[in-house]
């Protein structure tokens, strides 16, 4: 049975005091229920990096984890404005999400600089969150199974077969990030079971099948649970109801599997 994961992204959203502000909020609503939360599932919130030692300081002895949105898969060198593995596991971050959409699009982050990151990632002992999905125009075209897969593959490439289960993958339709057009249950669904399949192929059926898949796009309390509902989705990547600490609070207690 796979534990749920329910992780907040903030993007580039706020400052330290406003960040601290959140957290207070948020543990006020979390660690109350810790103990039956963490029967079935784990949380985890994804500051800026910049915000990460106030909220490392904010998080000290809350069962929420602490996440990074990026991170360079060199340790240490001439890389201005990046962070590594060992800065970010000083302050606690047990979590890294990597070629998140914005960072493929904005940023023009390939499936190659990504799978760096993500073999970074697992080298220290961190989970990996890995984005895939597909635009709007690879979805009107019917591309949405090549492309994904292509990102999963690609990501993952070269990855120690042994450490497959520490990964998780987020499925995110470029077109539900942030629009308010959540993918439909049955379609999510449907896409994460061709990303188990992939992984069965690619790690063997033990190991994919104790990965988590990860849906993200426009989830809110109101359609988390018919998403989580369904047997390959294992939890939510949330970003603009991240932000709050009640709408993100009613995300965490989504009705159990
Ligand atoms: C995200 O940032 O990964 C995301 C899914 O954003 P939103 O929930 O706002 O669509």
């Amino acid at each position: 049975m796979r534990r749920m994961l329910i992780a907040g992204n903030w993007k580039m959203n706020l400052t330290a005091n406003e960040a601290r502000a959140v957290i207070a909020a948020l543990r006020a609503e979390i660690d109350r229920d810790a103990a039956a939360l963490a029967r079935d599932r784990d949380v985890m919130i994804a500051p800026p990096a910049v915000i990460i030692p106030a909220a490392s300081q904010a998080l000290a002895g809350s069962s929420i984890a602490l996440g990074a949105q990026n991170m360079h898969f060199e340790d240490k060198g001439a890389f201005t404005g990046e962070v590594s593995a060992p800065m970010l596991k000083g302050f606690g971050v047990t979590h890294v999400i990597v070629g998140h959409s914005e960072r493929r699009h904005v940023f023009g982050e390939t499936d190659e600089l990504i799978n760096r990151k993500v073999i970074a990632a697992l080298r220290h002992g961190m989970v990996p969150i890995l984005c895939v999905g597909e635009t709007q125009e690879e979805h009107d075209g019917g591309r949405t199974a090549e492309v994904v897969l292509a990102q999963l593959q690609n990501g993952l490439a070269g990855v120690d077969q042994a450490q497959g289960d520490r990964i998780v993958v987020a499925y995110e339709p470029v077109w539900a990030i942030g629009t308010g057009r959540t993918a439909t249950p049955e379609l999510a669904e449907n896409v994460h079971g061709a990303i188990r399949e992939s992984l069965r192929a690619q790690m063997g059926p033990e190991k994919a099948d104790s990965v988590r898949i990860l849906y993200g796009g426009s989830v809110t309390a109101d359609n988390v649970d018919s998403l989580v509902s369904k047997p390959n989705i294992d939890g939510a990547l949330v970003g603009g109801a991240s932000l709050k600490a009640d709408s993100f609070a009613r995300i965490v207690r989504a009705k159990a599997r």
